[in-house]
């Protein structure tokens, strides 16, 4: 039965009354999600196995209709399904209505509820591994496809004064600023952004640059701005975690940098997952352990 304490791991598990969560992604199989959840709910005693699945690009309806009918209580989504996620679950909590994309869903008795936990998450990420809190900052933010806007957003509603969206495609700049009250976001290009980044408290690397292992030689290179605007004021964040230290980490750090790779923001998008579905607190400090590195403050 969903919620109580059976036995875990043992022989007979999972039986016909466990609770099914997952992930629908293409490609999934790399997710790190099952760990997360499945030391989550091992350590609370729930019946609940997570599990990913593969879903081709297109098909997330289907999917998500299908959970629906199987009783799946939770699903998060991941790319590239989450603006379809979104047209396709019966209610959108306000995050999710403001960013048009979903990357939790709820199966309850009124049917699918989208929500989007990214953005806090990295809010929520930041100031438990890095103390660092969002209201009154300065921030910039590279990029802004769908991490991007969820973090755009997010920083303006933790109370950031300002909000610089730097991004290759100047629209998408724009639509994301366009996500925060008047004043807070804007979109920035040129020039500009150098003097930002050097005023800033908070600049957050929302684009896949650096994502490859090894870091392509070129991966600074790309960034919209010298290297030599970072100093110890900024607390500079890689939305990227594999590599654990990308390129623009390492040479931040250099600069006198505090440095955050994405893992704070997966941990606590999950952790808040987590909560929608089992309405119970997470065990973040399991949800660390589980990927090996220990929570923040405890040795990692
Ligand atoms: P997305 O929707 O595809 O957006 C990608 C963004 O990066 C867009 O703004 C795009 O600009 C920009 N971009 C892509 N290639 C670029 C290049 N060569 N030069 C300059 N800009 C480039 O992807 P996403 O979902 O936002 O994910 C972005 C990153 O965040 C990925 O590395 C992803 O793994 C990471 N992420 C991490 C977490 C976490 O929990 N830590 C969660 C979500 C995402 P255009 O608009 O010009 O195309």
């Amino acid at each position: 039965m969903s919620g109580s304490h059976a036995p875990r791991r043992s022989a007979g598990w999972p039986t016909a009354a466990t609770t099914i969560a997952g992930v629908i992604g293409h490609p999934v199989r790399h997710s790190l999600s099952p760990l997360l959840h499945n030391a989550a709910f091992a350590a609370l005693g729930l019946d609940w196995a997570y599990l990913a699945f593969e879903v081709e690009p297109g098909a997330a309806r289907t999917a998500i209709a299908g959970a629906g009918v199987l009783g799946v209580r939770g699903l998060s989504v991941t790319m590239p399904h989450k603006s379809e996620a979104a047209s396709a679950v019966d209610r959108l909590g306000p995050v999710a209505s403001l960013l048009g994309a979903v990357n939790t869903i709820v199966f309850d008795e009124s049917g699918a509820y989208g929500e989007s936990t990214d953005g806090a998450g990295l809010v929520d990420g930041l100031r438990e591994a890095c103390a660092f809190e969002a209201r009154g900052a300065r921030c910039v933010v590279l990029g802004a496809g769908g991490a991007g806007r969820a973090v755009v957003l997010a920083l303006a509603q933790a109370g950031a004064v300002e909000v610089a969206v730097v991004n290759r495609t100047q629209d998408a700049a724009v639509s994301a600023a366009a996500l925060t009250p008047a004043g807070v976001g804007r979109a920035v290009t040129g020039p500009a952004v150098a003097d930002l980044v050097e005023g800033a408290d908070l600049v957050v690397n929302a684009t896949p640059l650096g994502m490859s292992s090894p870091a392509p030689a070129a991966a600074t290179d790309s960034l919209p701005f010298d290297l030599r605007c970072l100093g110890p004021r900024q607390l500079v964040v890689d939305l990227v975690y594999d590599p654990p230290e990308t390129e623009l980490l390492r040479e931040a750090a250099a600069h006198g940098s505090k440095v955050a790779n994405g893992l704070p923001m997966l941990v606590h998008q999950a952790a808040r997952q987590f909560e929608l579905w089992t309405g119970k607190p997470a065990p973040i400090a399991t949800m660390w352990e589980a990927l090996g590195v220990g929570a923040p403050g405890r040795g990692r």
